[in-house]
């Protein structure tokens, strides 16, 4: 597959001129934000923006209607949050976010400022298209089913396997190695594509890409699956503190929320489920965040019926959109129509709308008909963006109505 036209992917540098205004994105490598970076981003959504920070299905974070580019810019350089004019959009690491503290072989964390330095520091890899993906997974199987161009995989404290275009190349790298051979890969997806946004839109690109690396794959080969269980509510780390895994809802959180969650002054992690994880609290400030952010909207019930539900931008954001999809995503949670999840696969349909097995596919005239359990996405057009991977229910909008299934 050759692209004719470059990618789109917007930047801080590079706004995406959506329907409601200039939309920035801004790279996290490792979805890592301190509590000083969410502070300064807060205050920029609420100045400059719509007053939310978006979470993105890559641990990035974007901010709507933005028209003062350079003074946003500014704003992020001086936190550290846009290193680099020439790479920024290049930038698109995603980690395990509870490596390190909970579990897993290893602690990917560790390995995501050599391999954003190194990113940054190759003049050649700015041109790296904004869609490639670096996934770095300790073990716990989080990170490798997403999707990505080149990453690893855990397979030992000491030993990972190299993952290209989604899946384990069969290479087992050491720790020590294991940033240079991505960066090797990055290198040989730019030298063998021809405009390709995607390793796995090249001919043949796996096995090419191992060719000039010149390692041997050897015969085992790791499975991976999306995963959807999301880190959230009270998670006990493995030196006796605290991380609080949150979700907000459809993804959106509001600057003032984002204010108090930077004043706990710990680390944070945007995860690529669109939510977060508060690192590191002793028990009882832990307790103290939940009671407080709770009633503000912070979502740290894994039962909850806003997990269930994602949705793309929709109106007034997509000029694509047929419907204000948000809205009637949210409408469904707060009126009990998101229904809980059963144990049937997701994506078919009776009449009532709600998933129980198989079935036809069936359209709903309106918003309000929508009876739906299991994860489902929103989409304001056929396109589905944001769509999760895995086993999702799809609520399509039509001109005449949405379509289930
Ligand atoms: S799915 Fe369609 S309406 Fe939604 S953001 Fe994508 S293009 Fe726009």
């Amino acid at each position: 597959m050759t692209r004719t036209n470059p990618d789109s992917c917007p930047g801080v540098l590079r706004l995406h001129q959506a329907a409601d205004g200039p939309l920035a994105r801004i790279r996290l490598p490792g979805g890592r934000l301190e509590p000083g970076q969410l502070q300064v981003l807060a205050e920029a959504a609420a100045e400059l923006g719509d007053g939310n920070i978006e979470l993105t299905s890559r641990g990035n974070v974007q901010l709507r209607q933005v028209p003062d580019a350079a003074a946003l810019s500014e704003r992020l350089a001086g936190a550290g949050l846009l290193p680099s004019d020439t790479h920024e959009r290049v930038r698109n690491i995603v980690a395990s976010p509870l490596s390190g503290r909970i579990g897993g072989w290893a602690d990917v964390h560790a390995l995501v400022p050599p391999l954003d330095t190194g990113l940054r520091t190759a003049p050649r890899l700015a041109e790296l298209p904004g869609r490639v993906l670096f996934t770095l997974d300790d073990g716990r199987g989080d990170i490798s089913g997403l999707g990505g161009d080149i990453g690893v995989h855990a397979t030992g404290a000491a030993e990972f396997a190299l993952v290209l275009a989604g899946g384990d190349s069969g290479i087992r790298v050491s720790a020590a190695d294991a940033v240079q051979v991505m960066l090797a890969a990055a290198h040989a997806f730019l030298d063998l594509g021809s405009g390709q946004w995607r390793l796995r839109e090249v001919d043949d690109g796996v096995p090419r890409v191992i060719d000039v690396l010149g390692l041997s794959p050897g015969p085992e080969r790791l499975e991976f699956g999306a995963a959807h269980d999301i880190p959230i509510g009270w998670l006990e780390q493995d030196n006796g503190l605290v991380s609080l895994g949150a979700a907000v809802r459809l993804g959106s959180m509001p600057a003032r929320i984002a204010e108090f969650i930077a004043a706990i002054e710990r680390p944070i992690f945007i995860t690529p489920w669109r939510s977060l994880v508060i690192t590191d609290l002793e028990e009882w400030p832990a307790e103290q965040v939940v009671r407080v952010l709770a009633p503000m909207g912070l979502i740290f019930d894994a039962n909850s019926p806003w997990l269930q539900v994602s949705a793309c931008a929709g109106r007034p954001g997509c000029a694509k959109a047929l419907t204000d999809v948000r809205a009637d995503a949210a409408a469904a949670v707060e009126s009990g129509r998101v229904l809980p999840p059963t144990d049937q696969p997701a994506a078919e349909s009776n009449t009532s709308g709600r998933a129980t097995g198989p079935g036809p596919t069936i359209e709903l005239r309106t918003a309000d008909e929508v009876a739906v359990a299991d994860r489902q996405h929103w989409s304001g057009c056929e396109r589905r963006c944001g769509r999760p991977r895995g086993q999702v229910t799809d609520i399509v909008a039509t001109e005449n109505g949405y379509r289930i299934g």
